[in-house]
C-alpha cells in the first residue's frame, strides 16, 4: 500500500520542475485535499439525491465541479486559491446544510476538518489562514444559531442518524490523512530527490549514444582504483572498429550510429558482469577485464573478437560484417596512463597487422 501511494506521489512530482522542497510538498498535500474534497462532495452529492434535498445536491454538485477546478489550479502552482476554494466551498456547504435540513446531521465536523487544515497546510499567508480560522469560527457560531433558532425547510427523518455517523467517520479520515500524510510526502520526497541526484550523475557519466560509461566516469574510477578503494588485479584493452570510415562513407552516419549502438551493446553483453566497458572515443572502446591475467584477457577478448566477426549485423535493410582490432595488456593501477599507451600501441600493430586481430 505505501508502496503504491509512493508510485503515484513520484508520478505527481515528476510532472513538475519545483522550487523548493517546500513547494514539492505543499504540491502533493493540497492534491490529497482536492482529491478528499472531491470525493467528499461526490458521495454527500448522490446522498442527497436519494434523499431528494434538491438544493443540498445543487450545492455538493457545484461543490464538487468547483474542488475539481482545484485540481486545475494544483497543476497550475497555485496554491492560495485551492486552499480558499475548499475552505470556502465548506463554509458554503455547512451553513447551507444547516439551512436546509438542520444540524442534526453534525455537519459542523466539516468545519473541523477544515480548521486543521489551517494549522497544517501553509497555502497562505499566516494572515489569510488566520482570517479563514476566524471565518470558520464564525460560521461554527452561526451553525450552533441556526441550530437553535431556525425551522429547517427539510425534515430528513431517519436518514439523520445515518448521515451524521456518515459525516463524522469521514470528518475523522480528513483529520487522520492530514495529521499523518505529512510524514510520507516527505519520505517519497527524499527518495524521489535522491533518485533524481542518482539519475542525473549515471546520466553524466554514461555516453548518449551507446549508454556505456564515458570517460569522465574512467577518470573517476582510475581514481578510486588508485587510491586502493577497487579491486586491484585488472587487464586493459583498446578496441577500435576497423574501416569505420569506409563503412560511415559508403552507408551514412545514421547506419554508422546503428553499428555503434550494436557493437556498444554486443561487447557489453559478451563480457563478464563485472569487466567495465567506456566509450573512449569515436569508434574506440576502453576495456577493463577483471581478475584477469593478460593470457585470460587475451582468450575473453578473442572470442568476442571472432563471435563478432561471424555476426551479421542487420540494419535498414543492410547486412554488414564489422570486424575489430583490440590491444590488452595488464593494467598498472599506478600508471594508468601508460597502460592505456600501451594498450593503444598495440591496438595500432594490429592494425598494421591487418586488422580483426587481437595483439597482446
Ligand atoms: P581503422 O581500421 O584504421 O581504425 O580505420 P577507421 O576508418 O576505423 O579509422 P579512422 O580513425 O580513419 O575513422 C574513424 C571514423 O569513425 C571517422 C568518423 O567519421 C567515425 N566516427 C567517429 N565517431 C562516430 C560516431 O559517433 N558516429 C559515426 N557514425 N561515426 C563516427
Ligand atoms: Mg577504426
Ligand atoms: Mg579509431
Amino acid at each position: 500500500m505505501k508502496k503504491k501511494l509512493e508510485v503515484i506521489l513520484f508520478r505527481l512530482l515528476s510532472r513538475h520542475s519545483f522550487v523548493s522542497d517546500h513547494e514539492k510538498s505543499l504540491y502533493l498535500i493540497l492534491f490529497a485535499a482536492c482529491t478528499y474534497a472531491v470525493s467528499m462532495n461526490f458521495i454527500l452529492m448522490l446522498f442527497h439525491l436519494v434523499i431528494n434535498v434538491t438544493p443540498l445536491f445543487l450545492i455538493s454538485l457545484t461543490g464538487f465541479l468547483s474542488n475539481m477546478l482545484g485540481f486545475w489550479l494544483v497543476e497550475r502552482g497555485r496554491y492560495l486559491p485551492v486552499g480558499l476554494l475548499i475552505s470556502g466551498t465548506v463554509i458554503i456547504h455547512a451553513l447551507a446544510s444547516a439551512i436546509c435540513i438542520g444540524t442534526k446531521n453534525l455537519v459542523i465536523v466539516y468545519l473541523l476538518t477544515t480548521l486543521v487544515m489551517q494549522f497544517i497546510i501553509p497555502y497562505a499567508t499566516f494572515r489569510i489562514r488566520t482570517l479563514v480560522t476566524a471565518a470558520l469560527w464564525a460560521s461554527m457560531i452561526a451553525l450552533v444559531f441556526i441550530g437553535h433558532h431556525m425551522t429547517p425547510l427539510r425534515d430528513i427523518g431517519d436518514a439523520y442518524g445515518a448521515l451524521a455517523m456518515f459525516n463524522i467517520h469521514l470528518a475523522f479520515f480528513g483529520i487522520g490523512i492530514q495529521l499523518t500524510i505529512g510524514n510520507t510526502i516527505w519520505d517519497a520526497i527524499i527518495r524521489f530527490n535522491h533518485e533524481a541526484l542518482e539519475k542525473s550523475k549515471s546520466e553524466a557519466n554514461t555516453d548518449p549514444l551507446t549508454g556505456l560509461f564515458n570517460r569522465r566516469y574512467a577518470d573517476f574510477f582510475f581514481n578510486k582504483l588508485t587510491a586502493g578503494q577497487l579491486e586491484q588485479v585488472w587487464c586493459v584493452a583498446m578496441l577500435d572498429i576497423d574501416d569505420f570510415k569506409m563503412l560511415n562513407d559508403a552507408y551514412g552516419h545514421l547506419i554508422g550510429d546503428d553499428v555503434l549502438m550494436f557493437i556498444s551493446d554486443f561487447i557489453r553483453t559478451n563480457l563478464r558482469r563485472t569487466d567495465l566497458v567506456f566509450r573512449w572515443g569515436g569508434e574506440e572502446f576502453l576495456i577493463l577485464l577483471k581478475d584477469a591475467d593478460v593470457s585470460n584477457a587475451f582468450r575473453i577478448l578473442d572470442k568476442l573478437r571472432y563471435k563478432l566477426a561471424s555476426e551479421n549485423i542487420e540494419t535498414h535493410d543492410i547486412i554488414l560484417n564489422v570486424t575489430v582490432t583490440i590491444g590488452v595488456c595488464p593494467l598498472d593501477i599506478y600508471n594508468v596512463e601508460k597502460s592505456i599507451d600501451t594498450c593503444d600501441r598495440l591496438m595500432y600493430e594490429g592494425k598494421d597487422l591487418g586488422k580483426n586481430i587481437v595483439v597482446m
